[in-house]
């Protein structure tokens, strides 16, 4: 079982996308993923198909310490995807945790007094918009962090902070907490600062920038509105597309492959694997 925490401080750069759609393609590739919903404004749990206003029991029960992580998870329409909801309850959680003990591991404590959360491969945890204690607590269950990122300019000094805050992390409350990766979501090949973002931001992540790239898609943008993945919505799309190879590559970077054989990849004239390169990115 591995933790994963989509964390970027800046808002709408794709966290919640990203976390709903990979977990939705995680399982559809044979692995048991727990989605956890750490943003009040829960929009995790409502992309992957749960009524927000219809969950009683939410994340924020377990952590002022009212619930089980196994209490409030419900199961998904999505295969082999589960999900630890938020509500608007969690809003209250930054202040109220300010003074209870262990206020930066509640998130890690109740992961790991639930036993039965081995019978997970990945955990996600999609964060709100903000560095404050919510994303704090993530960031001390995780073992690593998936970063989403826009391609533009001060997106960097963003991403500046972010790196200084996982440092401080690592120092202070989880010392092995690794970067996962980076990812380019919302990429519009008509862009001209594209490739020098890329650039500079690989000179600091250097290996860790995932080759795949998320293309701007409307499809992937209608999906929550109809509680679907990209996988479920229109999964002849780009962006379905680019989530499936992103889940592949999640997995080959973890050294796994996926357990049940996906349907075959669509190959070109020559005969390859067709793979979307940022050249061929377009907005449709
Ligand atoms: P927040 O910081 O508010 O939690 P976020 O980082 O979770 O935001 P999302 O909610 O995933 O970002 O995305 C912001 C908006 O952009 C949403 O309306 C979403 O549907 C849309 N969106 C995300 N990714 C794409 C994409 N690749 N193409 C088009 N629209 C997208
Ligand atoms: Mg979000």
């Amino acid at each position: 079982m591995k933790v994963v925490v989509v964390a970027n401080q800046k808002g709408g750069v794709s966290k919640t996308t990203t976390s709903v759609n990979l977990a939705a393609y995680l399982g559809q590739l044979g692995k048991h993923v727990l989605l956890i919903d750490l943003d009040p404004q829960a929009n995790a749990t409502s992309g992957i198909g749960i009524d927000k206003s219809k969950v009683e029991k939410s994340i924020y029960d377990v952590l002022i310490g009212k619930g089980s992580m196994d209490g409030i998870t419900l199961q998904t329409p999505e295969q082999n995807v589960w999900v630890a909801p938020a509500n608007l309850a969690l809003v209250g959680a930054e202040v109220e945790l300010v003074h209870a003990p262990r206020r930066e591991f509640r998130l890690a404590d109740s992961i790991i007094k639930n036993e039965s959360i081995n019978r997970y491969d990945y955990v996600i945890i999609d964060t709100p918009p903000s560095l404050g204690l919510l994303t704090i607590n993530a960031f001390s269950a995780a073992q690593s962090v998936l970063i989403p990122m826009q391609c533009e300019y001060y997106a960097l000094e963003g991403l500046a902070q972010l790196y200084k805050t996982i440092q401080l992390v690592k120092q202070k409350s989880n010392p092995t907490l690794q970067i996962e990766g980076l990812v380019f979501a919302m990429v519009d090949s008509r862009a001209n600062l594209t490739t020098q973002v890329i650039d500079e931001v690989k000179k600091l992540l250097k290996d860790k920038v995932y080759e795949t790239m998320i293309p701007r898609s409307v499809r992937l943008a209608e999906a929550p509105s109809f509680g679907k993945s990209i996988a479920s919505y229109d999964k002849t799309s780009k962006g379905a597309e680019a989530y499936e190879r992103l889940a592949k590559e999640f997995l080959q970077r973890n050294g796994q492959a996926p357990t049940v054989p996906p349907a075959a990849a669509p190959t070109n004239e020559t005969g390859s694997t067709s793979t979307t390169h940022l050249q061929e990115v377009s907005t449709p």
